[in-house]
């Protein structure tokens, strides 16, 4: 079932969440035990991540530096088949612009047609560790709308050498920055810019996380006022640790309230530091249960117990 559908038919928000593929060379046992934790609560679907390579810079024998691209989570497709088919539960997989020409993008929508995965959340993809520009394939996407318009374009039946004409039927949600996105100019721009992806096709809007519940009724006051209609889906994360402190307002550009720096402050552990994040999500997640907004997007990032607690608290 495709995600619009599924939130027009329920009566309440609903609850859902995304995981990351494991590191390349790990197994997959640890993914699908969180997966059985939460399948508990009743996901209405489950969103599975999407990696570009990583640039690495490798020193050989004559002293020069060899860049080299290596890919450390592979496996979206084959995950989101897996677990659609496993936990008869709806899958969305992530499809990313980065690192990827039109042809294989085409040939990825291709196999999840093929496997029966009929939601996609389309992104351009942050620039590879180790770089800091979002360079396109010489035959890919500068921005995510353009990948919008591809997958459009299929579900029109219109594929890139015009050969084939079996239409596939994908939906498609876009995100979307409550704080701005790290490269926009301003809001202002960045919101201009998330239209157009609606305007392209996309059916519903993911949030980037935030820990304000402020910045998401403000972001869905400004995509109302410039005419986005669409779903805006809340993305939250649990804070786990130390290191999620250092890293999220680095990499997702997003602040941290005083009130919960303050809290944060007071403790030393990483097991003081997960309670606190849980009690934070829990209230973010009734306020915005109450909001009755269309469902709450969980990046679980291998905390399935931590998500498991505020489900239970809030569903
Ligand atoms: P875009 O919509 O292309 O926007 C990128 C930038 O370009 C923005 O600043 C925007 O304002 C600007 N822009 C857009 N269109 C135009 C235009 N026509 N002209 C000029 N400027 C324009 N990353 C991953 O690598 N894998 C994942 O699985 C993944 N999942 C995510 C899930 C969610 C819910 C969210 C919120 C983010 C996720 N990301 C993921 C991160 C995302 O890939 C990055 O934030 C990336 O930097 C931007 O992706 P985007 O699709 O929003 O890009």
């Amino acid at each position: 079932m495709r995600v619009p559908q599924i939130i027009a038919n329920a009566a309440k928000p609903l609850f859902t969440f995304e995981l990351v593929p494991p590191l390349k060379g790990r197994t997959i046992e640890p993914l699908m035990a969180n997966i059985r934790t939460l399948m508990e609560y009743d996901p209405a679907y489950i969103n599975v991540t999407n990696h570009q390579a990583e640039v690495v810079y490798l020193e050989r024998e004559d002293g020069l530096l060899h860049r080299k691209t290596v890919r450390k989570r592979p496996g979206t497709t084959a995950l989101a088949a897996l677990i659609q088919h496993t936990f008869d539960v709806p899958t969305v997989a992530h499809l990313i612009c980065g690192g990827m020409s039109r042809n294989q993008l085409e040939d990825t929508l291709i196999e999840l047609h093929f496997l029966g995965i009929e939601n996609i959340l389309a992104l351009r993809g942050d620039p590879p560790a180790g770089e800091k520009r979002f360079v396109p394939m010489s035959d890919g996407h500068t921005y995510s709308s353009e990948l919008v318009e591809q997958i459009i374009k299929l579900n029109n039946g219109e594929y890139l050498d015009s050969s084939a004409e079996e239409a596939t039927r994908f939906s498609i949600g876009v995100a979307g920055y409550p704080e701005k996105h790290a490269e926009a100019l301003n809001l202002t721009t960045d919101l201009l810019n998330l239209k157009k992806k609606v305007d392209a096709g996309a059916q519903y809007i993911v949030t980037q996380m935030f820990f304000d519940n402020a910045k998401y009724f403000a972001f869905v006051e400004a995509c109302r006022a410039i005419g986005i209609t669409v779903p805006i889906i809340p993305g939250l994360k649990p804070l786990a640790s130390k290191r999620d402190l250092a890293l999220i307002p680095q990499t997702f550009h997003v602040d941290l309230p005083e009130d919960l720096t303050k809290e944060l402050e007071s403790v030393t552990t990483n097991r003081a530091i997960t309670e606190i994040g849980i009690e934070w999500a829990i209230e973010q997640s009734k306020e915005l249960y109450k909001a009755n907004v269309p469902a709450i997007h969980y990046y679980t990032l291998g905390k399935a117990d931590s998500v498991a607690r505020i489900v239970e608290a809030v569903f």
